[in-house]
């Protein structure tokens, strides 16, 4: 048997995801691919087997580290505003849990995710391989750099808040990209969808967010 339980505790039953689906819809979530992502991955094995039980709620987790794994509803939204345009390459700033590479994994080719904790790196690599996913390479490093020898991206998303968007990660957006970040102070955030048009950065407020904030330099 896999270090995680892939069955869980009849926790995949297609009702339980069923119904987190069903609440995204009812939330306004119309990709179906987007949906059927959420629907595909298993959200319990990238908690701790003690919050499991809650994992297909709608709502924020600690992953340890001080850090959370999103929101669904957040997930599924951030993800619908960057896949608009088909994106083939998409760079994940904070990688957590791995949930969202997760569900990135199942609707573009390749994903980049960087983190700056190693032992949540570690234990997102663990589970992303568990689940047999193709296309994705995880990073430890600041995510303030990007990752520039991959890009340009056509998609990037940052799901730590900073008070603006690192330089580096708009330099690596190829353009028509899309990028969207949680931008603010402690508290609240605004979530931004930036699109790169030449030289100019076209910028529309999604909706108000809380996000773990976006800190310099690596950790193990
Ligand atoms: N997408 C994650 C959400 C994790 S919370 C999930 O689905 O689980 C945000 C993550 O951003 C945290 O793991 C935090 O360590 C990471 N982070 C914060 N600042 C960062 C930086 N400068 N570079 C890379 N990762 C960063």
């Amino acid at each position: 048997m896999t270090r995680f339980d892939l069955e869980g505790i009849g926790m995949t039953s297609p009702r339980t995801r069923r119904r987190l689906v069903e609440r995204l819809k009812s939330r306004g979530i119309r990709h179906p691919d987007v949906l059927a992502a959420v629907g595909a991955v298993p959200r319990h094995i990238f908690v701790d087997e003690a919050l499991a039980h809650r994992s297909y709620e709608d709502s924020a987790l600690p992953i340890g580290f001080g850090q959370t794994i999103s929101q669904p509803y957040i997930v599924a939204m951030m993800t619908e505003a960057l896949i608009a345009d088909g994106p083939d390459r998409v760079l994940e700033i904070g990688t957590g849990s791995g949930y969202q590479t997760a569900v990135l994994a199942h609707l573009v080719r390749r994903v980049y995710s960087v983190e700056r904790i190693g032992g949540l790196i570690e234990r997102a690599a663990e589970r992303l391989e568990a689940l047999a996913l193709t296309g994705v390479r995880i990073k430890h490093d600041d995510g303030a750099h990007g990752w520039s020898e991959q890009g340009p991206f056509d998609a990037i998303m940052i799901t730590a808040a900073a008070p603006e968007v690192p330089a580096a990660l708009l330099d690596q957006l190829a353009d028509g990209g899309r990028l969207v970040a949680p931008v603010g102070g402690e508290g609240q955030q605004a979530l931004l969808l930036l699109q790169r048009d030449g030289e100019r950065i076209l910028s529309r407020h999604l909706e108000a967010v809380r996000f773990v904030p976006f800190l310099n330099g690596i950790q193990n």
